[in-house]
């Protein structure tokens, strides 16, 4: 995991690992040449073909980790892609006598339909259920490609496919598998960089929050899921090609294990992970077998247990891993565990705070556009209880609007409605006179409503910069595009934000790793990051100390004022609401009980009861 967040330098190291890897790849037949002329009892040619297979293994592996490493998906369907691919070749060759090469070309079209087709059904649920999904897929398609034997085969398979003469000798058939493999990596490269993995990466790391940043969560998931087995099915093919046979147990379920082991011996977390970790398989399998062979999975086991438990990054990840115990060994300090809370905020800068000042006092007086978002007769209940009430509100454009009320009066319910976390039960929302009642979240935060939790709802693996330019991205639009390089887009703009809130010097550190205040002020700062329209706020202080709130909250002055924002904001705080609200509801048990100015509100006799606890039922 933590190859996802190296500077700068780190990065050349990884350019130089990938180079290394481009080098080694290419001298492995003249290596295993030299090294066979050196020891006459072991054959070079075996060693290529071993090489071969851990080419394929490894294009296998990091398509799967596509969606384990990139989206946090468990598919134990991975093999039978891979046995689609492989079929594919076969059957083309053995009944329409197309050359394997052609076949090849098609097998990404064969991942691809059969990836998008059974990805459809799987993604139907989600997490634990996906994957329990993903195993009834595997088996039936396992099924089909023993039981229909008129096509397939049936248990036999597919055999003698012949390949051109130019790929018969083992050296060209390596460079070839090679030069797939190379392709393939490329391209799957590009994508998790660009704006599209991205959006992946948003996902993986908190599914509520990439809604809420305007992320179409199943679309994407069944974008992955398509593209991992398209390239599925490319190695399936090469495999078809290098062994020259399909058969059905490539499709079996419990060859899903390859890929997963593959990935999690390599890591997880980076993209080469798996290459490294296929690498590792081929020649763990190949000395263990000798000696071994009735033991290999057992062993295999063990070494999995132990990667996974004490170097959880895999072997990707150990060279970070040995820096760190080198650290701790010399008794240094570990890169120091970031306590942030407040420090942060203190050091805002000054001159802002003044500017933020002359702002508030230029927009002072009361100027309510429009009606922005209105909501009719909205109600919701949970079992027996209506936690919101044949609600009426009337948000206007560019007011600051309050919503108070006791603990369980309805606020986070009645947001959770307009941004569509909810369903009502009836009523309607209306924004900027289009209807958004019962919209997905992320299509209603594509209209132009931003939104922070009361709960803390960041990226907690991506760093701070990244929280901001991956809302910026998929609010605008951009995370369709699987080219382009992600952390290269919104940086300025994002950066802005950061050093507005006051978190610059933390901006290349992993969010979650920053003091609970700070976690607050990312929060904030995606919700405004959106240049959403409106933007709701459940209880945008909660938990931050009074210096950070009052910090955090002049930010939301000033950003609303700059951006031409609408705030609705619910808060425990009333120093905070009367602070910045123009227009104050006060909710009791999930209704509206009054609405004013803060002023009035302040006055206002009923809701001085609530506050002291007095007021009983509100028929
Ligand atoms: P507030 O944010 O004003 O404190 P909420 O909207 O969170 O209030 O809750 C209103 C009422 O609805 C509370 O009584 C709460 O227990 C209940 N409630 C909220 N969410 C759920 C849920 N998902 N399931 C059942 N009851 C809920
Ligand atoms: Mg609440």
């Amino acid at each position: 995991m933590i190859t996802r967040y190296l500077g700068p330098a780190d990065a050349r190291i990884r350019w130089g690992i990938a180079a290394f890897f481009i080098l080694f790849a290419a001298a492995v037949p003249p290596l295993a040449g030299l090294y066979g002329q050196l020891n006459p009892d072991i054959s070079s040619r075996f060693e290529i073909y071993l090489a071969t297979s851990a080419m394929i293994l490894a294009l296998w592996a990091i398509s799967y980790n596509l969606m384990l490493g990139y989206a946090g998906m468990v598919s134990f369907a991975h093999a039978a892609y891979f046995g689609i691919g492989a079929y594919t070749v076969g059957l083309l060759f053995q009944r329409y006598h197309l050359p394997v090469l052609e076949g090849l070309l098609l097998t990404p079209i064969a991942g691809a339909l059969v990836g998008l087709a059974t990805g459809l059904v799987a993604l139907r649920a989600v997490r634990l259920y996906f994957s329990l999904l993903t195993l009834a897929i595997s088996q039936l398609l396992f099924t089909i490609a023993f039981n229909w034997v008129a096509v397939t085969g049936g248990d036999n398979g597919v055999h003698g496919i012949t390949i051109p003469d130019q790929l018969s000798d083992y050296t060209p058939l390596y460079y070839f598998v090679a030069g797939v493999v190379g392709l393939c990596l490329i391209v799957m490269f590009v994508i998790t960089r660009s704006p599209f993995g991205a959006a992946l990466a948003a996902i993986r790391e908190n599914r509520e929050r990439a809604r809420s940043i305007g992320i179409n969560v199943k679309m994407y998931e069944l974008a992955v899921y398509t593209l991992a087995s398209t390239f599925a099915a490319i190695a399936g093919g090469l495999f078809a090609v290098f062994q020259q046979e399909a058969y059905p147990e490539m499709l079996y379920w419990t060859q899903n294990a390859q890929p997963v082991v593959v990935a999690l011996l390599g890591g997880t977390g980076s993209f080469l992970g798996p290459a490294i970790g296929a690498f590792i398989y081929t020649v763990l399998q190949n000395t263990l077998s000798k000696n071994y062979a009735n033991q290999f999975d057992i062993i295999l086991g063990a070494i999995v247990l132990v990667v996974v438990l004490i170097v959880p990054g895999g072997f990707a990840s150990l060279p970070q891993f040995l820096t760190n115990l080198r650290n701790r060994f010399r008794r240094e300090e570990e890169p120091a565990r970031i306590e942030s809370t407040g420090e942060a905020m203190r050091e805002a800068d000054l001159a802002r705070v003044v500017q933020v000042q002359a702002v508030q006092a230029a927009d002072t007086p009361v100027e309510r556009g429009e009606p922005l978002l209105v909501i009719q007769d909205l109600s919701k209940s949970f079992g027996g209880l209506r936690a919101v009430q044949n609600v009426d509100l009337t948000v206007h454009a560019g007011d600051r609007h309050a919503i108070i009320g006791p603990n369980g009066a309805g606020k986070s319910t009645l947001f959770n409605l307009i941004s569509g976390r909810l369903k009502p039960d009836s009523g309607k929302v209306l924004f900027g006179g289009r209807d958004i009642t019962g919209k997905p979240p992320h299509l209603i935060a594509k209209a132009g409503i931003g939104r922070a939790f009361q709960i803390t709802m960041i990226f907690p693996k991506l760093t701070v910069l990244q929280n901001l330019q991956y809302a910026m991205l998929a609010h605008r639009g951009y995370t369709t595009r699987p080219f382009g390089f992600a952390n290269r887009m919104f940086r300025a703009e994002a950066m802005e934000l950061i050093e507005a809130v006051g978190l610059g010097r933390y901006a290349a550190l992993p969010a979650g790793q920053l003091g609970h205040g700070d976690q607050r002020a990312i929060e904030l700062a995606i919700s405004l990051a959106l240049g959403s329209r409106l933007v709701l706020l459940d209880e945008p202080t909660a938990g931050m100390s009074q210096y950070e709130t009052q910090k955090a909250m002049e930010l939301v002055r000033q950003v609303a004022a700059e951006k031409g924002l609408t705030l609705l904001f619910c808060e425990h705080d009333m120093e905070v609401v009367f602070g910045t609200a123009r227009t104050v509801t006060v909710m009791y048990l999930g209704r509206v009980l009054t609405q004013g100015t803060p002023e009035e509100i302040r006055r206002n006799p009923e809701v001085r009861k609530i506050y002291l606890g007095e007021l009983e039922e509100i028929a």
